[in-house]
């Protein structure tokens, strides 16, 4: 299942901004930080953090749930490249601050890899399939059927898997600190397991089976 069940509905006053921004000729995907756009960032980041579980979409660390300065509303097809999708709700997610700043700085210097797969003729709608892009898509790929998380590092999967921690720089801590794993201990696992056994919320025992996965994998 994908991260995000469903896209963002606006409200009737971020919906007749948006109207008002896709009638001005002079609006450009720079005029996305505007003042004025603050109403529709804030519904867009309290949506997306909620709805993402407040997870980073492509790290799937913690962002920030109150501040916006850890959790930056995203367009997965860059709006750079893609400015016709910078309002359409299946385009948008939230990210963490480092994953921001890493694909932010890759946009400055006009480098961004487009996420969308190039067709022949220019998209007029909204790709709606897995296939139609090379990062792990929030609304309509899984995951974990892409990256394995391997404690604080990324493995790909598949070639999404390797486009996404290659564009957002996934594994930079390895390169930086170096492996971080310590071995588990028998304890370590037990309590793990015991917190699974103990409760009946499916959320949380799929995350202390995923956490029981990575410990095995070093046994
Ligand atoms: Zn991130």
């Amino acid at each position: 299942m994908a991260d995000i069940l469903k896209p963002v509905k606006f409200s009737p006053d971020v919906a007749a901004l948006i109207k008002k921004k896709q009638s001005d000729k002079s609006f450009t995907y720079h005029c996305w930080s505007d003042e004025d756009l603050k109403p529709l960032r804030i519904e867009v980041r309290n949506f997306y953090r909620d709805m993402q579980k407040g997870r980073c979409a492509y790290c799937r660390k913690d962002i920030s749930l109150r501040s916006a300065s850890n959790c930056h509303v995203e367009h997965i097809a860059p709006k750079s490249l893609h400015e016709k999708f910078i309002f359409t709700p299946e385009n948008l997610c939230v990210i963490c601050a480092d994953c921001d700043e890493i694909k932010r700085a890759q946009e400055t210097m006009c480098a961004i890899p487009d996420t969308v797969v190039a067709r022949k003729t220019r998209r007029v709608r909204y790709p709606c399939t897995t296939n139609a892009f090379y990062i792990v898509h929030p609304h309509f790929d899984k995951y974990d059927d892409h990256i394995l998380m391997v404690g604080k590092f990324y493995v790909d999967m598949t070639d999404k898997g390797g486009f996404t921690i290659r564009v957002c720089d996934l594994n930079k801590r390895l390169r930086k600190f170096g492996w971080e794993m310590p071995p588990s201990s028998d304890e370590d696992l037990a309590e793990v397991m015991g917190d699974f056994l103990a409760t009946s919320d499916p959320a949380i025992r799929r995350r202390k089976i995923r956490k029981l996965r990575e410990m095995l994998i070093f046994e």
